[in-house]
């Protein structure tokens, strides 16, 4: 029998282990104020990453609503559709409600409720074994969410420093490592577009309005509003394409192509910032001569686009420029060449002086505050990173994949892994066969979630987390327009017997004789310390919520002010010498893209404004406002199909791999060399019972990964779709 065989949680439902819910469908509804007393909690938003704050309001202890705060300046007081919905994560009646401990049982493998002490004793006996046997750098992190951060600090202090962020290969770590080369430093979250004041934005199959996240979405609608330029490059007719004065139906892939082309006529044509690029940039000479050839005319050819719309375009860029965006995007990890692609936007916007200037990408700044003081891990005994991932010298972080890679044989270099809060087989694409393989082979697989995913069916231990709702978590201290500080803390008692990462770890240290790193007696005084350290307290910001905070840096550059850029150089790289030492292409390269077989459409996926990928799709809430997904499909493909709105039909991707049933919605804003859906959906974990076997699981269709060569991105856009009847 094999160490761990993929356990649904469906079992324990059954055996009556958890107590059934009262509805197996349908949605909580949402209370109406009455006359009871009502008590409000200051909040930060967890649906998505762009931490909203908010104010939780209760009656009579029970949840009514969440409302964002008027002084938060990623919201400005105003929540999402989701956001909204944050009540249904704390009500969701299919929430995990205890630890959990794999056993056999005659024969088969099962889950078995245990009590918190047996949990955390299995893990530490096991992370002990682990370092007595193979070394104490043989765990791994793989984290998305507030509460990794307390596993990353137990890790460290155990010995391991081996961790990724699933946010950085399978989403925005190209556009921050090309940005990290070209400027010396990223985009960051949240990004530091100054949409509110730009006179054109450009949105590269970017789709802000569907991806809802907040403050992006207000300052493109400011934008708007005050009749800025949008130019949106999508070959779906997404929400932005439709508000936009120019859609540019690209061909899929070939966006590297088009930027070459903007270049061109910005350079040939001398509409670019010259004293901006003569200042403060460096290779204007080699990218002259590297776009040479790339006219629109040639890039007609590889985009399908009108050369006249590439230079009317260009032009309209560059005459609101330096208060141009050409955004950076944020899922953007498509074809494989997605640094590359990244780095050609980030040239693009230093051709038209856009960096550190208003209308462009301003100055962030966070607050100035303090770390409690703890006591410093000692240095790893190995460098993990060039065991494990030394194919990428450039990622600055984990990847990973490869981190799962390192799980998977009896010679691997990891022993044991700790997952938190991320739902791996839906989030990496391509890994449910090394996610097998991992579970056959660690001494110790450990979840930590508030769900029953698909990912705890892989563990040796399922740790439940209560929700956002119920917990304090680390002050939100992100970099912003202006520095603020806001406060999460638990506006109820945690349900069943979920707890906080924060408690888990630390009770881990504890067994681990590891609390010289976990110094505090609740969470709540970490914060309180730090608060204090910038003339704040706890009880001040349980009042408030947000704190904000003077600058102390000016939002753009001055004018021909002297910059020191953190580069090799201490200039934009245009053309990058690093790239170059390492192999790379130093000046971004078009490549076109793989041609679609016949009778197969690109398989092309985004947000829908109801869900965070499948994080949220058994919030009973968010499931009302959009239970399933549905394949958009152009109506010349559907009458050739002869499909029609509302049918049902499985997707087979090129490798052979069929989809879930999913509903067809016919619409001509997808064009006929691709279909469209919303990712998330198709879960076949049994235990979310709202969510399972409902739509199409785009993850599982994406068998042709197209790997990043310069930073491990999962190029997610190279597969395709052709339909099955059902
Ligand atoms: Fe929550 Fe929406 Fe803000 Fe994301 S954008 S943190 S879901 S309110």
């Amino acid at each position: 029998m094999n160490r761990r065989e993929f356990i649904k949680l469906s079992s324990l439902l059954a055996a009556g282990t958890v107590t059934p819910p009262a509805l197996l469908s349908g949605c909580s509804s949402q209370r109406l104020p009455g006359s009871g007393q009502v008590v409000t909690t200051p909040t930060v938003c967890d649906i998505c990453f762009w931490k909203c704050a908010g104010t939780v309001y209760a009656e009579d202890g029970e949840p009514w609503k969440v409302v964002g705060n008027e002084a938060d300046p990623h919201s400005t007081g105003r929540l999402c559709t989701r956001g909204t919905g944050g009540i249904g994560a704390y009500e969701d009646r299919d929430r995990l409600r205890q630890p959990l401990l794999r056993v056999s049982d005659n024969g088969k493998q099962t889950f078995k409720p245990v009590s918190w002490d047996e949990a955390l004793d299995f893990v530490a006996g096991k992370m002990r074994e682990i370092a007595d046997t193979h070394g104490n750098d043989r765990m791994a992190l793989l984290a998305h969410g507030s509460g990794g951060t307390h596993f990353e600090r137990l890790l460290k202090a155990y010995g391991s420093h081996a961790y990724a962020h699933p946010s950085f290969a399978q989403c925005r770590g190209p556009r921050e490592v090309a940005f990290a080369l070209t400027y010396g430093e990223g985009v960051g979250s949240p990004d530091r577009t100054d949409m509110e004041h730009a006179g054109c934005v450009v949105l590269i199959g970017s789709h802000i309005g569907e991806n809802l996240h907040n403050g992006q979405v207000q300052t493109l609608v400011e934008a708007i509003n005050q009749d800025a330029t949008l130019i949106t490059v999508d070959p779906r007719f997404s929400v932005a394409a439709s508000k936009s004065q120019h859609w540019l139906p690209i061909k899929p892939g070939t966006d590297i192509a088009l930027l070459l082309a903007w270049m061109n006529v910005l350079i040939n044509e001398g509409l670019y910032d010259k004293d901006y690029v003569d200042r403060y940039t460096v290779g204007l000479e080699q990218l002259t001569q590297h776009v040479q050839p790339f006219n629109p005319e040639w890039a007609y050819l590889e985009t399908g686009l009108d050369p006249k719309l590439i230079r009317d375009t260009a032009y309209a860029m560059a005459t609101s420029a330096p208060a141009t965006l050409v955004h950076p995007g944020r899922h953007v990890t498509w074809y494989g060449d997605d640094t590359q692609r990244e780095r050609a936007i980030a040239i693009l916007n230093a051709l038209l002086g856009s960096w550190g200037r208003k209308g462009g990408f301003y100055i962030q700044e966070k607050v100035d505050l303090p770390g409690y003081p703890v006591s410093e891990p000692a240095k790893p005994n190995t460098d993990w990173k060039t065991i494990v991932q030394p194919e990428f010298p450039l990622a600055p972080t984990g990847v990973s994949q490869k981190i799962l890679e390192a799980c998977t044989e009896p010679g691997s270099h990891f022993k044991g892994l700790f997952v938190y809060g991320t739902n791996l087989p839906y989030t990496i694409p391509d890994i449910r066969a090394t996610l097998d393989a991992a579970a056959a082979n660690l001494d110790l697989f450990v979840v930590i979630d508030t769900m029953p995913a698909e990912i705890t069916g892989y563990a040796d231990v399922v740790l439940p987390e209560c929700t956002y709702l119920e917990r304090y978590d680390d002050l939100r201290n992100s970099p912003e327009r202006v520095p603020s500080l806001a406060l999460r803390m638990p506006a109820f008692e945690p349900r069943h017997e979920t707890k906080p990462a924060s408690w888990i770890a630390k009770q881990l240290a504890g067994r681990l004789e590891l609390d010289e790193f976990f110094p505090w007696g609740d969470y709540s005084e970490v914060i309180d310390w730090q608060l204090r350290q910038v003339g704040s307290s706890l009880g001040e910001m349980q009042k408030i919520g947000v704190k904000r905070f003077p600058r102390r840096t000016s939002m753009y550059f001055a004018d021909g002010e002297d910059i020191r850029f953190r580069t090799p150089s201490g200039k934009i790289e245009l053309y990058s010498q690093t790239l170059s030492s390492h192999g790379y292409d130093p000046l971004p390269k078009y490549i076109a893209p793989e041609k679609r077989p016949q009778n197969y459409y690109r398989l092309n996926y985004g947000r829908g404004p109801a869900h965070t990928f499948g994080r949220t799709t058994n919030n009973p809430l968010l499931f009302e406002l959009m239970p399933e997904n549905a394949v958009w499909i152009n109506p010349l493909v559907a009458s050739q199909w002869k499909l029609q709105n509302g049918d049902y039909v499985q997707l087979k991707n090129q490798d052979g791999v069929v989809s879930n049933k999913v509903r067809v919605r016919v619409t001509e804003r997808t064009g006929p060399n691709a279909v469209f859906i919303v990712h998330g959906f198709g879960h076949t974990a049994k235990g979310l019972r709202l969510a399972s076997g409902v739509g199409a699981d785009d993850a599982g269709l994406m068998t042709n990964v197209k790997v990043d060569p310069i930073m491990g991105g999962t190029g997610m856009r190279s597969n395709f779709v052709t339909f099955v009847k059902t």
